[in-house]
């Protein structure tokens, strides 16, 4: 059952008034209707994310045009036309062809945009993203250099769903250190690359003590999802 717009309203303020200065929040309404997005955009929330872009679109349509979304899934290449005209930050970048892609369409409509490489730090095998190792190769290639529609603004990643918090811390860990690795090397000096986004509902508080400055929050926000819907 969807919370009302109160329950929203105090659950985001709630979320919000506990994150460190300088962490930023994107509400992760997937699956929620656009009158939940509406509910926490009243309450002050302009960074909302989604994980497929139908219903991002749909959502960007009807909703006001000062929100930012951020695309949080696995990007497929032939959706990216779809969101290129409005979308404020792709996060889940995993390949040189998926940036190639936003450049291609971000340049359609003149327009630069954000976007996050996505590192796979976790254990899982179903999470997308980089290896650290391939991620390293696909900048040493130096082709990314050329794409000028994109902006690379940073890393995202995601922990193991596990309750072995040194395991989550250590995950984390990886990947702000390879933020790190990547700024030095390739971004030094450069304030355009600043972005680690990294920590959910349930292990946003670890992400941030491993140095995230960007929180992508669901359930706690909107309540538990439902995708029977
Ligand atoms: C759904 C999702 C979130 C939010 O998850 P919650 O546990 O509901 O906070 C964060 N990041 C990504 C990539 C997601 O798909």
């Amino acid at each position: 059952m969807e919370l009302t717009d109160k329950e929203i309203a105090e659950r985001l303020v709630q979320t919000r008034n506990r994150l460190p200065q300088g962490v930023q929040l994107v509400a992760v309404s997937k699956t929620h209707p656009a009158s939940a997005v509406l509910a926490a955009y009243k309450a002050g929330q302009r960074l909302f994310g989604e994980n497929k872009v139908q219903e991002m679109t749909l959502k960007h349509n009807e909703l006001p045009s000062d929100i930012e979304w951020h695309f949080i899934g696995h990007v497929q290449k032939n959706k990216i036309k779809l969101m290129a005209p409005y979308v404020s930050v792709i996060q889940g970048i995993d390949d040189f062809e998926a940036l190639a892609e936003v450049d291609r369409q971000a340049a359609r409509y003149g327009r630069t945009i954000k976007c996050l490489l996505q590192i796979h730090v976790a254990q899982e095998e179903s999470k997308f993203g980089f290896t650290p190792q391939g991620v390293m190769d696909m900048l040493a290639d130096g082709r990314w250099k050329d794409l000028s529609h994109v902006q690379i603004a940073g890393v995202m990643g995601m922990a193991t769903n596990t309750d072995n918090e040194a395991q989550v811390i250590s995950e984390f860990d990886t990947l702000v250190s390879l933020f790190h690795r990547i700024k030095d090397s390739y971004f030094a000096g450069c304030s355009g690359f600043g972005i680690i986004s990294a920590g959910m509902s349930d292990d946003h508080e670890l992400a941030i003590r491993a140095g995230s400055n960007m929180v992508r929050i669901g359930s706690a926000i909107f309540g538990a999802r439902d995708y029977s819907l």
